[in-house]
């Protein structure tokens, strides 16, 4: 039997989103239906919603893609996962697993990717299908409100710092002190690494240190790349995440200390102008990092677990707060995640 539940559904760009009934299909075969406990409240959605984005090849839809729930039901052929099991549901709805890019461990790259909230229903809704491979398992003391930043916010500058090859007495910097600016500080601090934090306001600036920043720089106030050569001789890796700003990741690129690489995690319009021969004679590496695997989810689940992150978020109970967070994310006045609790 089918189950209605309340789903927020998105049906024009520029407007609220509209909460109303909606029927989840009971899951065919290898599929899984899942109770939504708590879902992440992603700038992709915003931009989505108000237009910056191209809109989802399926409209109306239901947007959100940082889910964690619990099983509801299983559709035939679902074996390593029951009815009660607490999952979560990244934006990889599903992988082929046999294209040219997933069979080499970049699926998140696949010729075939089918993307939760844009081409089926995401997690903004009480109950979201979901397929039996890509649902990943939540270790039991990992609480609800933590366990969506597994699929996004940590797994993204994890897959960062894992595509640079970061380690133990690394400098790294993480420019941008969002969500997952936050996480990326405590996810580099777990490799050893020393972490320099940059951004724009004190009060965030002061959370970073909170969170395990060594050093933190306030770029209205000085000069980055001039404080992060003073402080270090210059960085190993880069996580930049700055949305906006492409003349920030110019400036990244002064950062860097010889054979240094800047990972390109924020995409702001624009173009960046290099110079060849420095680029060449200092070996700077500048590399971009999309998302993440299924592999960086559960290494993030596993973080979380052993306490060695702490996402930074905000919880807004229900699903009719949904338009509230994402409000609040326009106007800039939430610090780390919106999560909606169910
Ligand atoms: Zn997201
Ligand atoms: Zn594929």
């Amino acid at each position: 039997m089918p189950v209605k539940g309340g789903g927020a559904l998105f049906r024009e760009v520029g407007k609220p989103l509209s909460i109303e009934d909606v029927e989840f299909p009971d899951p065919k075969f290898g599929e899984a239906l899942i109770k939504v406990r708590a879902v992440g409240v992603c700038h992709t959605d915003l931009a989505t919603i108000d237009g910056e984005f191209p809109p989802p090849p399926l409209m109306p839809t239901i947007l959100g893609h940082e889910v964690a729930g619990e099983v509801y039901s299983i559709g035939e052929g679902v074996r390593d996962i029951r009815s009660g099991d607490r999952v979560v549901l990244s934006w990889l709805w599903h992988t082929c697993g046999k294209c040219y890019y997933c069979i080499r461990g970049n699926e998140q790259l696949c010729e075939n990717l089918i993307e939760t909230g844009r081409h089926v229903y995401g997690g903004y809704a009480e109950y979201v299908l979901a397929k039996a491979t890509h649902l990943i398992k939540i270790p039991p003391n990992v609480p609800w409100e933590y366990a969506p930043a597994a699929t996004d916010a940590i797994a993204t500058p994890f897959k960062g710092l894992r595509v640079a090859g970061a380690k133990e007495g690394d400098v790294v910097v993480v420019w941008g002190v969002g969500a997952l600016g936050f996480n990326a500080i405590q996810v580099a601090k777990s490799k050893g690494c020393v972490v320099i934090a940059i951004g724009r306001s004190e009060h965030k600036l002061k959370k970073a240190k909170e969170v395990g920043a060594d050093e933190v720089i306030n770029s209205t106030k000085e000069d980055p790349v001039a404080s992060i050569k003073r402080l270090t001789g210059g960085a190993d890796v880069i996580l930049q995440l700055v949305p906006t700003d492409v003349k920030t990741y110019e400036q990244a690129f002064y950062a860097l200390r010889k054979g240094g690489t800047l990972v390109m995690l924020g995409y702001p319009p624009g173009k960046m102008c290099l110079p060849v021969i420095e680029w060449g004679l200092d070996e700077k590496k500048v590399i971009a990092s999309l998302a993440f695997t299924r592999y960086d989810i559960s290494e993030s689940l596993r973080l979380l677990a052993q306490g060695k992150v702490k996402p930074v978020i905000t919880t807004y109970r229900g699903l009719d707060k949904i338009n509230e967070a994402l409000n609040d994310l326009r106007r800039g006045k939430v610090i780390g995640r919106p999560i909606i609790l169910m």
